[in-house]
C-alpha cells in the first residue's frame, strides 16, 4: 500500500533522514519507533507532503507522492494526525470535524455521526470550543478529523503524548479498532511497548536511519530494542 524507497530528506544543510526504505501492508498497522530527534516526524510529513524530500520514492498504492501538494494527497486517503494534535482551539468540536470533511461535503453529516459513533465524548461536547478539551479528547478529535476524509490509511504522530496512562490506553484501543474496521495504520511512537503490542511490524530509527526492523512480537524480545526503547 505504501512504500517508501531511499527516502533522503533535508533541512538546509543538516541532512535529516538519509536513505530510509520502508513498506506498509494493505490492512497493517506498523510502527516507526526511536529516540527524540531520530526523524521519525520528519518521515511522516514527507509522505503527505508537508515536506518535501531531496531523493527517493514515496509511492501510495502505485502513484508517486513526491510532487503531489498535501491537498491532493489526502484526496488519495491518505490522513495524517500530526504531532501535537493541531486542532483549532477557537472552533467548536463540530467545526473542526468539519474541517476534515473538505473532500467530500456531501457526506459530511453521516461521516460525522460515524465518528460521534466511535467517540461519544466528543458527541457530548460537540459545540464545545475545542480548546478547551482534555488533552485526550483533544487526541480523540483529532484522529475524529482524520477520519471525516474516509481514509484507507492514517499516518498518526506521537498519539499518546502527554496522556495520563489510562488515556494511552484508550488512545491505542482506538487505534486497534481503527485498524479492524479496515484502516491501515502507520504509527509513531515513543511509547515503544504500546506501540508494539498493537502493531504486526516495526521500524526503529537511530539519527536519520532505520537501524532495526522486523516483527513486532520479535522485536519486544530483541535484546538491543529492550535495552534501548522498553527500559529493560
Ligand atoms: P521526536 O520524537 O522528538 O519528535 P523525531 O524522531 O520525530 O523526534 P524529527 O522531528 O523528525 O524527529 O527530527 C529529525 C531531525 O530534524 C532532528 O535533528 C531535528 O532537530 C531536525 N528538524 C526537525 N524539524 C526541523 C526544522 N523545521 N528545521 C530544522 N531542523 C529540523
Amino acid at each position: 500500500m505504501l512504500k517508501v524507497n531511499n527516502l533522503a530528506v533535508s533541512y538546509g544543510a543538516i541532512k535529516a533522514i538519509h536513505g530510509v526504505s520502508l513498506e506498509v501492508h494493505d490492512g497493517e498497522v506498523v510502527s516507526l519507533i526511536g529516540a527524540n530527534g531520530a526523524g521519525k516526524t520528519t518521515i511522516l510529513r514527507t509522505i503527505s507532503g508537508l515536506k518535501k524530500a531531496d531523493d527517493g520514492e514515496i509511492l501510495f498504492n502505485g502513484t508517486d507522492l513526491r510532487k503531489m501538494e498535501p491537498s491532493k494527497i489526502i484526496t488519495l486517503k491518505l490522513a495524517h494526525v500530526p504531532e501535537g494534535r493541531h486542532i483549532f482551539p477557537q472552533m467548536t468540536v463540530e467545526e473542526n470535524l468539519e474541517m476534515g470533511a473538505f473532500t467530500d461535503k456531501k457526506d459530511l453529516e453521516e461521516n460525522m455521526e460515524e465518528v460521534f459513533e466511535r467517540f461519544s465524548r466528543l458527541k457530548e461536547r460537540r459545540r464545545q470550543l475545542a480548546g478547551t478539551l482534555s488533552g485526550g479528547e483533544q487526541q480523540m478529535l483529532a484522529v475524529g478529523r482524520a477520519l471525516m476524509a474516509k481514509p484507507s490509511m492514517i499516518l498518526m504522530d506521537e498519539p499518546s503524548m502527554g496522556l495520563s496512562p489510562l488515556l494511552v490506553k484508550e488512545i491505542f484501543s482506538i487505534i486497534k479498532e481503527v485498524n479492524r474496521k479496515g484502516i491501515t495504520v502507520l504509527l509513531v511512537e515513543q511509547n515503544a511497548k504500546m506501540a508494539l503490542s498493537i502493531s504486526s511490524r516495526a521500524y526503529v530509527m537511530e539519527t536519520g536511519k532505520i537501524t532495526i526492523s522486523g516483527d513486532a512480537g520479535e522485536l519486544l524480545r530483541d535484546d538491543r530494542v529492550r535495552k534501548a526503547y522498553l527500559g529493560q
